[in-house]
């Protein structure tokens, strides 16, 4: 936390303009939305528990930052649609999603995996970013972002997240499809994470031995941060970025990912 608020007192970047981030109640998103708010946005969180939303909330008004939250779970029709109507309907405007949300429910191996697991993890890692984007794409002027997050593992699915890895590559595809889609007026990245300590990679990174396998597969040899995801985040989603659309930034440490 001090670490964002140390970087966002040097800019500013969102100041007046309105932010969306979903699954934003804890780790990257959370980490995400402090960043956008610390630098003056407006913002919209949300997850699928209330108690988590109200938690958030409270903990980013301690900040100072103008928010408020409400239950979206991803793959909910009318919880989307009540997200983008509900931020229009506060603020008026909608500068900068930032589409977070994913699901890894199994460690099966792909030829093994059952039907409903194949088709939750498209449903919430992709199909719910897609979703999300044509409810709030008409609400999106000039000089609009989308930032989507993926993951490295998007670059090397191994197990055991093969899968869940491949719906991460799909990502790649769907940012520079959108990037053309919805140029000029709004830029579309995306963001690989490396592994960070979340609840969400936590039987990966509680294992000593294989934490400290992620450690030495990075050349700065240590796993990163919600600060390192939110500072490339907050980046592409700002002015500073004005001239990259359809990329996808690495945050990994130095993690082999593409040449
Ligand atoms: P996390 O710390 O476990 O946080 C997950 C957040 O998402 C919580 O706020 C959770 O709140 C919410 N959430 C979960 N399922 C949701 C759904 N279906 N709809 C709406 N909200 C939902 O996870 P994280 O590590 O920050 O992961 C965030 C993103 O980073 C994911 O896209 C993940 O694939 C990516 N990523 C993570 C890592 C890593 O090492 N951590 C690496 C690469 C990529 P509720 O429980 O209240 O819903």
């Amino acid at each position: 936390m001090e670490d964002h608020k140390k970087k966002a007192q040097v800019s500013k970047r969102f100041e007046g303009k309105v932010a969306i981030v979903t699954a934003s109640t804890q780790g990257i998103g959370f980490g995400i939305a402090l960043r956008l708010g610390l630098e003056g946005a407006s913002l919209v969180i949300s997850s699928r528990k209330q108690k988590n939303v109200d938690d958030a909330v409270e903990k980013l008004k301690g900040e100072g930052i103008e928010v408020f939250g409400l239950v979206c779970h991803v793959s909910n029709k009318e919880h989307r649609k009540n997200l983008i109507e509900k931020a229009i309907e506060k603020y008026g405007r909608l500068d900068v999603v930032v589409s977070n949300a994913a699901a890894n429910p199994s460690v099966d191996s792909i030829l093994e995996m059952k039907e409903p697991v194949l088709d939750k993890l498209w449903d919430i890692n992709v199909k719910a970013s897609i979703l999300l984007l044509q409810d709030a794409a008409p609400h999106m002027k000039n000089g609009s972002s989308v930032v989507i997050i993926s993951s490295i593992a998007g670059y090397k699915p191994d197990p055991p997240l093969s899968m869940y890895s491949v719906t991460k590559t799909a990502l790649f595809g769907l940012t520079k499809a959108l990037a053309a889609e919805m140029a000029p007026d709004t830029r579309v990245n995306c963001v690989a994470p490396g592994f960070v300590p979340t609840n969400f990679a936590s039987f990966l990174t509680n294992n000593d031995d294989i934490r400290k396998d992620f450690e030495e597969k990075t050349m700065l040899n240590r796993l990163g941060t919600t600060e390192d995801m939110a500072a490339a985040t907050a980046f592409l989603a700002s002015d500073d970025a004005s001239y990259i659309t359809g990329e996808t930034v690495v945050v990994a440490g130095g993690m082999q990912s593409r040449l």
